[in-house]
Order: C-alpha cells, then sequence, then structure tokens
C-alpha cells in the first residue's frame, strides 16, 4: 500500500510538502514556505514520522520548512550538492530577516547540514521499502525530479521543473518508464511563454534603448539562478554597459563555480560573471549606483531585498526602466507595480515614472509543454496538480480527466490518496 498526503502547495504557489507513506517509511517529498511575514508553513508533519526528506531545489517554497524537522530529531535529507549548498544560504538569509517570525533558528540550519546527503542525478537511494533518485529538472541549478518506487508501484514527483532549454540549465527530459502516479506543478498551466530567442533580443533592445537615453535599468531578479541567467543573457548578446549583481551573489556565485553539475556550461559561465561588479556593502552601492547602467537585484517581486533601494533611487526618474522577469504573485509589490503603475517610495505611495515591463523568463514549463510532458507519459499515471494558483491547478486537472482520460486531481490541503 502507497499514500499520498498532500501537504501543501495545494491550490497555490507556496509551501511544497507530500508525505509517501509505505507499509514500512514515510518519505517526505519537500517542506516549503509560502513566503511572507508571517511565513507560512504547511500541514504539520511530526519529525518522528519522517524517515526521511527529500528536496527538488532550493528555493524557499520548496527548502524553507525543512529545518523544523531538526527541532528535536535527526533525520536524514536528500537533494543534489547545489541544491543543499544553495539551501544552505537561502535559509540562513530567511532566517536573518524573519528570525522572529520563525518556529527554528540557525542552530536546526546547522544540524541540517549535519544530516545532509548530496546525491547526483540518477543515484538511487533505499530508504527501507521505498527507492527514489533525481533526474534533472531544468529549473534552476541542482534542480530535481524525484522517481520513487516503492511497493511495485512508480512515482514521479516533478517540483518545479523546464523542459526547455535556458542559458544556464539544461532542460528536464521526458522520463521513458511508465508510472501509477504523477505529482506535478502547474505554475504556468494556463500560460504560453513567449519563445526565446525573440525575447532575449526583445529585452536587450529595451534596456539599450533605456541606456542610449541617459537611464538606468533596475532588472529586480531572485538571487538564485535568475540573476545569473539574467547575467549570462546579457554576455551571450555581448552587452557593453555597467553591469551590478547584488544581493547574495557572491556566495551563490561560488557553489555554480565549484559544482560543475549546477550550470550547464561552467566556462561560459565564468566569463559571464568576469566582467560584472558585485556589490560589497552600502557604501559601494551607493557609488556603484553612479555608474552603473545594469542593476540586477533581489527580491525578484519587489517584496524587500536591495531591490528596494535602487527602486527609490531610480523609480521616479522617466529616463529609467523597472524590468520584471520573474512570476509575480499576487499581492506581492512586483504584481501591484505592473497592475497599478504604483509603488511605496520612503512608505507614500508614488506614480512610477520609469518604464515598467514585464519580460516573460521562465523556468518553469508553460502551457504546452506542460500538457506534451503528460501527454508523453506512459503507463497512464493518477495525475496530482499541486504548486499553481487555484484556477491553474484546476485547469490542468481537468485538462487531464478530459484530454488525456487519465485521473486528474488538484487536491486540497490535508487530502491523502492510495496509488
Ligand atoms: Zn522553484
Ligand atoms: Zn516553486
Amino acid at each position: 500500500m502507497v499514500k499520498l498526503s498532500f501537504m501543501g502547495g495545494c491550490h497555490r504557489v507556496g509551501g511544497n510538502a507530500v508525505l509517501v507513506k509505505s507499509d514500512q517509511a514515510n518519505l517526505l517529498l519537500e517542506y516549503g514556505v509560502k513566503p511572507g511575514t508571517p511565513p507560512d508553513f504547511p500541514g504539520h508533519v511530526r519529525a518522528k514520522d519522517v524517515d526521511g526528506i527529500v528536496i527538488g531545489h532550493a528555493h524557499l517554497d520548496h527548502s524553507g520548512g525543512v529545518p523544523l524537522f531538526y527541532l528535536s530529531e535527526k533525520k536524514p535529507y536528500f537533494a543534489t550538492r547545489a541544491t543543499s549548498e544553495l539551501t544552505k544560504i537561502l535559509v540562513k538569509d530567511m532566517i536573518k530577516l524573519n528570525s522572529y517570525y520563525l518556529p527554528f533558528e540557525y542552530l536546526e540550519l546547522d544540524k541540517m547540514q549535519e544530516c545532509r546527503n548530496d546525491i547526483g542525478y540518477g543515484q538511487e537511494v533505499k530508504m527501507k521499502d521505498i527507492e527514489f533518485s533525481l533526474m534533472d529538472a531544468g529549473h534552476i541549478p541542482g534542480s530535481g525530479m524525484v522517481d520513487i518506487s516503492v511497493n511495485g508501484k512508480k512515482i514521479l514527483y516533478t517540483s518545479d521543473f523546464n523542459t526547455i532549454p535556458t542559458r544556464i540549465c539544461n532542460n528536464a527530459r521526458l522520463p521513458k518508464k511508465k508510472y501509477d502516479a504523477v505529482i506535478i506543478e502547474s505554475t504556468y498551466a494556463m500560460h504560453e511563454h513567449p519563445e526565446r530567442k525573440q525575447l532575449e533580443e526583445e529585452f536587450l533592445r529595451e534596456i539599450k534603448a533605456i541606456n542610449n537615453n541617459g537611464g538606468k535599468v533596475l532588472i529586480p531578479a531572485f538571487a538564485v539562478g535568475r540573476s545569473h541567467e539574467m547575467i549570462s543573457i546579457l554576455h551571450a548578446h555581448r552587452f557593453e554597459g555597467y553591469v551590478l549583481l547584488d544581493g547574495m551573489a557572491r556566495a551563490v556565485n561560488e557553489v555554480m563555480l565549484s559544482d560543475p553539475d549546477a550550470v550547464k556550461t561552467p566556462q561560459t559561465y565564468s566569463k559571464s560573471m568576469a566582467g560584472i561588479h558585485e556589490i560589497r556593502g552600502w557604501r559601494d552601492r551607493r557609488q556603484a549606483l553612479r555608474k552603473a547602467d545594469v542593476i540586477v537585484a533581489p527580491s525578484g517581486m519587489l517584496q524587500g531585498g536591495t531591490a528596494m533601494f535602487y527602486m527609490e533611487k531610480l523609480a521616479l526618474g522617466s529616463e529609467n526602466g523597472v524590468f520584471l522577469v520573474s512570476f509575480q504573485v499576487p499581492g506581492t509589490g512586483g504584481a501591484r507595480l505592473l497592475e497599478t503603475g504604483l509603488f511605496p517610495i520612503r512608505e507614500k505611495e508614488e506614480k512610477v515614472a520609469a518604464k515598467v515591463k514585464h519580460f516573460d523568463f521562465s523556468s518553469h514549463s508553460g502551457k504546452t509543454p506542460l500538457q506534451q510532458f503528460l501527454r508523453g507519459l506512459k503507463g497512464k499515471p493518477d495525475v496530482y496538480v499541486v504548486h499553481g494558483e487555484e484556477e491553474s491547478c484546476d485547469f490542468l486537472a481537468e485538462w487531464v480527466r478530459d484530454e488525456l482520460d487519465m485521473k486528474g486531481v488538484a487536491p486540497n490541503q490535508g487530502e491523502e490518496f492510495t496509488v
């Protein structure tokens, strides 16, 4: 008997968590948070009821709650080396910013590190009657989909995945196995992404137009993956302007450069970083801004981070640009800016004069690639749709039922299904 217990990321983006229960063991697939004040955790899972945890990738909506399992227990967790290193950086930063609201501290993060098991793609792990391995998910450096075998049943957990290659990641491939159940993300189940080459060209054109008019472009981007991808795109198009990279870039960079599995082409990547000015502190930030043509800074949704400082300096100048390049969760500063053109500057809601644009550089599969992926799966698996806004989860589950004639469910938090 195998059961899937959906603990989080149900009908929403944030706090992914699924518990796989077999006769002998319980394997927890991720335990993320929904960032915010306070951060929101998935349903409660007792640490002593868990035999091990797998983290698909480092984003906090997949990894941020894992330290909870180290308050009184020491459970092994499994991830690629890059995921473990990046998770450490991101969770540390979350504790720094939110410690008042969190039920754990640096101590739990340290204990978690003692229990880490780095696994490469394709490396089999056996935990009592459950076997699992990771496959490249193409989402961010180190990201993996989890392939699970238990009691003769085969389960695929996609975490976040992308079937289109990007400048820094290889694409996720369609697995050849027959599955009994698939748990899939649906961030962009209702949305097609533009063709990447054209998007990159338009992006460069718009940046140059602003620079040529004496303006600066702020690119709010998440510190892991997205900012480095933006730098790689500028490099690939031989952008010659002065580029600032802010945030946890340096620490993240070290991980990427020290782990050949983390980025697709390490040499090109390190070349792309060579001409970039990495911010070293507040004084440097103020000085470097004067020279900058392009500033890449977190957070990607304009929810805190040093992008707020740059917004204050640039948003009211009509010669400047603010180019959003990530998914903007409804309610975030970035989403509100796109909808209303307004942004709080020095605690006052202001009309932003800079050119605001959204470039759809996604690291998630879009509508057609998601459908092609599901269509290509062998074995007519039951499909469980998570990690999307309410309508996206329901839309993809319905599509599975109508188009593929398979079981398609968008589970609610707390629901349990037998495979
Ligand atoms: Zn992600
Ligand atoms: Zn995610």
